[in-house]
């Protein structure tokens, strides 16, 4: 029998998406008679931020065998319980996206319809506390769930905040332990085949690479899957209109919180990462209605603490590669699109690339069924993370600058503006397929930004009044005593993971 199987992978990039691609297919691919090849320059360097991430970053760690202590200790890292929102609904309001649930589900009634019934008889605190994450956040707590720990400490979910430069050495560090080889060099062509797929790569000192599976990890410019292939890009600045980002690292100036804050700003949204040795800082803008240097004004006045070194300023166009996978190349992160990081999930965006190539690996007849079952299922996970982005832009009562005014009035995708319909009546969410965000992240944003449903479904109002109530204060007594018990976030890191003697909090 004729063996098809690919033997060398060649990886452009030495970005988070290049190594997490590396680690990962040492890992699971079978290295015996498989080469893979990391081409990355030192000149062009990598974007350097990326410094939040979502929980389903452990399974890519269980997958690649990365123990999580070791990992947080090596690229200074936090725990993340989820995001806090400020200002976005209206000024002067702020709202909590935990990760994990909320309350329990009762009769096969989701919690948040029996907070809504129970919100319309009396006035409740924000939904956030019956979150086990969102209490967790709100002391500055942190321990890492047991699952045969009673409820509801299972309920918490957490995620990771790293140094992205820190995380890429690490991953760089497995890879190559595991054999992955390293080359260093700019590459100046590409060569194609006769049937359009690429052969060889020619670096700036006449080098030649070649492979028979390309990973474009080369960052926004897409080196292969674009300027060589044209693969096509779909711009979605029509609903994502900020273009333009600036960060700058700061001095903690307190011990780290276990979440990240996004604060809303006249003409876009400011973030704030705390990791052991230093907050991650940024302004995410429309340079339609700010220009460069008042940005950098405005992120500068707004810091808690010393900058630590000069503002970054990067530019992108939000939108995805339309397509992924094109010939014998599959692009990986910022090569296969963007999504500004409102919600973190560019990381979690090459982990679901890498998994779905894997799901679908091809050998070198390149049977196009992969390729396009890959392509259908990249646009899927784009969209819907492209919506729940939109939302929070479009649910919005500020009208305090054009920049809100914009985002406010604006249409929005047909899949967005169904979900949104659906929720007004009777408060309805309903995660299709696989989509990443679960009911109860719409349900911080939608109720977190002011949008309340008419009335909460039949069933909710079904249920004893008296026998709900009870229920839910008792629910909200047992997050806040689980919460109170855990160790601070600090201590918890101090005992599990510090990254150095010298960092005191
Ligand atoms: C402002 C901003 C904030 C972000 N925040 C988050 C966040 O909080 N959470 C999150 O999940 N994601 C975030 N992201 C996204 C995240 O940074 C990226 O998804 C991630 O870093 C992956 O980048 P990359 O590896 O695709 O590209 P890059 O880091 O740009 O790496 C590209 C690599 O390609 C190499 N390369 C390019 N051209 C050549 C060439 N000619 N020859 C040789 N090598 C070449 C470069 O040297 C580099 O090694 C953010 C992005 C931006 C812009």
């Amino acid at each position: 029998m004729t063996d098809h199987a690919i033997r060398r992978i060649v990886i452009v990039g030495g970005g988070t998406a290049g190594w997490m691609a590396a680690a990962a297919f040492t890992s699971l691919l079978d290295q015996r008679e498989l080469e893979i090849v990391l081409v990355e320059s030192d000149e062009i360097g990598t974007v350097g931020v990326g410094e939040a991430t979502i929980p389903p970053l452990m399974a890519f760690n269980h997958m690649v065998g990365i123990d999580e202590d070791e990992f947080l200790e090596a690229s200074q890292g936090t725990f993340k319980l989820g995001i806090e929102f400020v200002d976005w609904g209206a000024k002067g309001t702020r709202y909590f996206h935990p990760f994990g649930p909320h309350g329990q589900d009762y009769r096969g009634v989701q919690f948040h319809q029996f907070y809504l019934r129970e919100a319309k008889r009396r006035p409740l605190p924000d939904i956030r506390e019956w979150s086990m994450s969102g209490v967790a956040a709100e002391l500055g707590r942190f321990v890492r769930p047991d699952l045969n720990s009673p409820m509801p400490l299972p309920q918490l979910g957490y995620a990771f905040h790293f140094d992205a430069g820190l995380y890429g050495q690490f991953l760089r560090r497995l890879s190559e332990q595991r054999g992955v080889q390293r080359i260093e060099g700019k590459i100046v062509d590409v060569a194609l085949e006769p049937n359009g797929h690429v052969r060889s790569l020619t670096l700036a000192d006449g080098r030649k690479v070649d492979g028979e599976l390309f990973i474009d990890c080369s960052g926004f410019r897409g080196l292969l899957i674009e300027e060589k292939l044209g693969a096509g890009y779909e711009d979605w600045s029509r609903w994502l209109p900020c273009d333009r980002a600036v960060a700058v690292p700061s001095q903690l100036a307190g011990p780290p919180e276990p979440f990240t804050r996004s604060t809303a700003r006249a003409a876009g949204w400011q973030w704030r990462i705390p990791l052991q040795h230093r907050m991650g800082n940024g302004l995410v803008y429309s340079s339609a209605h700010l220009p460069r240097e008042d940005a950098e004004a405005e992120l500068l006045a707004n810091l808690e603490a010393e900058p630590l070194a000069a503002a970054r300023h990067l530019s992108f166009t939000a939108g995805r590669r339309r397509l992924a996978w094109s010939a014998n190349v599959v692009s990986l992160g910022l090569s296969s699109g963007f999504v500004e990081p409102l919600e973190s999930t560019s990381i979690h965006l090459v982990q679901s690339g890498i998994a779905k190539l894997l799901a679908l690996f091809p050998d070198k007849r390149f049977d196009p069924v992969e390729r396009d079952e890959y392509n259908r299922q990249m646009q899927e996970v784009f969209e819907d993370v492209r919506d729940f982005i939109i939302l929070h832009y479009k649910v919005t009562q500020r009208d305090d600058s054009d920049f809100w005014n914009t985002c406010r009035t604006m249409d929005v995708p047909d899949s967005l503006a169904a979900k949104l319909d659906l929720w007004r009546a009777k408060g309805r969410v309903f995660r299709q397929g696989r989509e990443l965000f679960a009911t109860a992240s719409w349900v911080a944003v939608l109720l977190g930004q002011g949008l309340a449903p008419e009335e909460p479904e039949p069933a909710a109002n079904a249920m004893d009044p008296d026998f709900m109530t009870n229920a839910i204060d008792q629910m909200r007594l047992s997050y806040r005593r689980t919460a109170e018990q855990m160790p601070t976030h600090a201590d918890f890191i101090a005992r599990n993971c510090r990254a150095g003697p010298d960092i005191s909090f």
